[in-house]
């Protein structure tokens, strides 16, 4: 079996000031490369994202293709693969089954990919990205950057208590390193 990593993309990969989706504000986060080095060997890595601006016709799926491929391709110029990027395009509004925290996206994974999902993490910045991981039996890093540290307060209000809290995904990475054997 194969164990994965389920990257959050704005606030935990990107720079996000809110329903980013041009590619002329693309703007990678600190130490994102070098985290993704470490974790590429023993992980497939996903992106899974929520782009609810889609719904609220804020801007178009074909947008946020664009700014994913550009951002993959920065990643291959490293030697870094990216498996899949999943997109839930909904309105929160529309209660689709794709929007973190449901967790539709990394099932889809578990059989493509023959992942095991106890030996697998999810890093992201919200609290939802926590829920996902719990709701599928990942292991989970909320960060503090993005949304993360003025958010934290969501964690607690929502009961949800990560694996670890992390600066940074540098830091959430070697974590990932030290206890990846870990169940
Ligand atoms: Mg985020
Ligand atoms: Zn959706």
């Amino acid at each position: 079996m194969n164990n994965a990593i389920y990257l959050d993309r704005d606030g935990t990969l990107n720079q996000d000031d809110g329903y980013v989706h041009k590619i002329k504000n693309f703007q990678l986060l600190p130490d994102v490369l070098d985290a993704l080095k470490l974790l590429k060997n023993d992980f497939k890595l996903f992106i899974i994202t929520n782009q609810s601006g889609i719904g609220r016709g804020y801007f178009g799926i074909e947008d946020v293709k664009k700014f994913n491929n550009h951002m993959i391709k920065e990643f291959k110029k490293e030697g870094i693969k990216i498996e899949e990027v999943y997109i839930c395009p909904h309105n929160p509004d529309k209660k689709c089954d794709c929007r973190k925290p449901n967790i539709k996206f990394i099932k889809e994974t578990e059989r493509e990919f023959n992942i095991d999902l106890k030996s697998s993490w999810v890093i992201g910045d919200l609290y939802t990205d926590i829920k996902m991981g719990k709701n599928s039996g990942c292991k989970t890093i909320y960060v503090l950057t993005g949304h993360g540290k003025y958010r934290k307060n969501q964690l607690e209000e929502n009961g949800i208590i990560p694996d670890f809290i992390c600066e940074n995904i540098l830091e959430a990475a070697k974590t990932i390193i030290q206890n990846k054997n870990l169940n």
